[in-house]
């Protein structure tokens, strides 16, 4: 999922100073698993705006609305007639929601109340981890199903590098080397091949540091908005 954090409330209040209407929008998707933009911390995050108008001595009406996603603009539309009247919009999205709601309401100020963090998995009690960074070219079969590009402090493919001590990486001891986590998955399945293998580098101009990507299901195009950007040719 994309895992998203809650930017400090300050942040947040320098920009609807002015608002008398504030709509604070969560979305129903990852950031609602990841507990950081749900229709719960949407109503946390109204209240917070509230009491620190009231503090202000300011007037402030402040409605919330969670949408199943704010990523999809079958989920956008329906909420023309509360975002109209708003001053304001906060969105509890990830930068994705936040971005097509921006383009949707093009009139309407929309600010992210979330920093968008990295695509990851629920680890434990209250924690996820960094897993994907989207690389486009994924390489997970040869290695164990272990990302070297997002787990490995240096991205190598053709790891391990001289600084892998023990089974930790040498940026930090915090951190498990992902290079001995592929080697021993590998050995445990008795097939060291892999990591024998010479792997070619990855085109960093397929992964999210190169041009913006689109996905284009031939078969769903009657469905794709007219507006959906063309696909980079490769
Ligand atoms: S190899 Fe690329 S696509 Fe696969 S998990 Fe890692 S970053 Fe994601
Ligand atoms: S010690 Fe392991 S995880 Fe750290 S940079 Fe080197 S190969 Fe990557």
């Amino acid at each position: 999922m994309i895992v998203a954090d809650r930017k400090p409330l300050e942040e947040i209040l320098k920009h609807v100073a002015g608002c008398g209407r504030i709509l604070v929008l969560g979305c129903g998707g990852c950031v609602t698993v990841c507990a950081s933009g749900g229709d719960r911390q949407a109503e946390h995050l109204a209240a917070q705006l509230r009491l620190a108008a009231k503090g202000q001595g300011r007037a402030v009406e402040v409605t919330v609305k969670t949408p199943t996603r704010q990523c999809d603009r079958e989920f956008l539309e329906p909420l023309r007639a509360d975002i109209g009247p708003a001053d304001a919009v906060i969105s509890l999205a990830c930068g994705v929601g936040v971005q097509l709601l921006a383009e949707v309401f093009e009139a309407k100020p929309v600010y992210p109340a979330l920093n968008t963090t990295f695509m990851g998995a629920h680890t434990g009690p209250g924690t996820w981890t960094e897993n994907c960074r989207g690389c486009g070219q994924c390489v997970l079969a040869e290695t164990a199903g272990v990302c070297p590009v997002a787990r490995c402090a240096k991205s190598l493919v053709n790891g391990a590098c001289g600084g892998t001590n023990k089974g930790k990486c040498e940026v930090s001891k915090e951190i498990d080397c992902a290079w001995y986590l592929i080697y021993k998955r590998l050995k445990a399945r008795g097939d060291l091949s892999f990591l024998r293998a010479e792997r070619e580098p990855l085109d960093w101009g397929k992964s999210s540091s190169g041009i913006r990507r689109t996905l284009v299901h031939p078969e769903l195009t009657d469905t794709v908005p007219a507006s959906a950007p063309a696909a980079p040719k490769s």
